[in-house]
């Protein structure tokens, strides 16, 4: 293959015409949180050695906007409990080529956090709220302290971010019945709000996902009784498809990997924290990065043409089914929602 050129910011190109241009990484498996949806209650986390360095995580997000990428989202697991993880976006703040850097965070950190993530660069956060209930919000994190979150979201308003976003995973006779109140709170608090439905990585032990499954269609529906939604074709670069909240600034979004397929417009890749460059959130289809750049320290062309021709297995689309045992045994945490 000839050498990709550091300045051809067009090579992310997949088979079917997709182009790429956004990364989510996870920097750690490790979280303060249990989510029931996430994690099994008894987790094992990766051994140090097995992930990657920040200053590889750095490398890589460079080696990536020279490639095109010019938006990155840090995630995890919980990002903010990793040690150096503000530093990290402050160097990734810096990137040249790099417009829109964001976050995506369980919100436990952000009473400190959200005044040095913004000097930092970030621009938008999406913090998960699944309940504004706090015994509730203990069962669905099995530790979590709901006003620790709501005190972190406080503090992200306070700092002056773009766009501030509530992410809330929606499972049937668990908080199904709150999505009226999720909504009022993003209203009330001038945020936007994405409804998900849940995916089936790795094994959880609390629920069963299809007895769980409660469709966008139907959080739409329970919504439409107490709000006016308004389509819009606004995007963010995510899979979310937006309504507004007519009288209000909120955007509501869902994401639908089950009802509504989002791949036909998918843009994004993700960098697993063991630096496995991932094609697809519902497929294994996988690059070993970490190996790639160990291998060859220093060189950023062969790690080029690495992630140049990995973009030929993207597959077209995810393979989820909820009646089956998952076929994608990594949780979420180690992937990076
Ligand atoms: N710890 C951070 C947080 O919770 O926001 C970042 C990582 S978390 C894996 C990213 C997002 O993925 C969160 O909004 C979380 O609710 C969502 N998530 C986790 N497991 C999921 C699953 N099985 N299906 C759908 N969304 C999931
Ligand atoms: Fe942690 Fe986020 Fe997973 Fe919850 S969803 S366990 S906060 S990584």
């Amino acid at each position: 293959m000839s050498q990709p050129a550091a300045s051809d910011n067009s090579m992310l190109i997949d088979r079917f015409g997709r182009r790429v241009d956004y990364l989510r990484i996870s920097i750690t498996d490790r979280c303060d949180f249990r989510c029931i949806y996430c994690m099994a209650e008894d987790m094992t986390f990766l051994p140090r050695a097995q992930i990657l360095t920040l200053e590889e995580i750095f490398t890589l997000a460079r080696v990536f906007t020279e490639l095109g990428v010019n938006k990155i989202r840090v995630t995890g697991g919980e990002p903010l409990v990793r040690k150096g993880a503000l530093g990290l976006l402050r160097r990734l703040g810096r990137l040249p080529g790099l417009r829109n850097l964001v976050l995506t965070t369980n919100g436990s950190q952000l009473e400190n956090a959200a005044g040095a993530l913004r000097d930092a660069g970030v621009r938008r956060l999406n913090i998960s709220l699944d309940t504004l209930q706090a015994d509730k919000f203990r069962q669905l994190t099995r530790v979590g302290d709901l006003q620790q979150v709501l005190r972190g979201i406080d503090a992200a308003r306070q700092a002056g971010f773009e766009r501030l976003k509530i992410n809330a995973v929606i499972l049937k006779n668990r908080n199904h019945r709150e999505v009226g109140d999720l909504l009022q709170f993003a209203i009330d608090q001038g945020l936007d709000i994405s409804f998900i439905e849940e995916m089936p990585l790795g094994l959880v032990n609390a629920h069963d996902r299809a007895e769980a499954y409660y469709s966008s269609d139907a959080i739409k529906q329970d919504l439409e009784r107490r709000f006016a939604l308004l389509a819009t074709p606004e995007q963010t670069g995510g899979p979310s498809r937006y309504h507004r909240v007519v009288g209000s600034d909120t955007r509501v979004g869902f994401i639908s990997p089950h009802s509504h397929n989002f791949c036909a417009t998918c843009n994004r890749v993700r960098l697993t924290v063991e630096g496995r460059l991932l094609l697809c959130l519902g497929n294994e289809h996988s690059v070993d990065l970490k190996r790639v750049l160990r291998a060859n320290p220093g060189d950023d062309q062969v790690l080029k043409q690495a992630i140049v021709a990995a973009m030929q297995i993207k597959p077209e689309r995810h393979e989820f089914n909820l009646r089956e045992q998952p076929v994608i045994l990594r949780h979420m945490n180690v992937t990076g929602g």
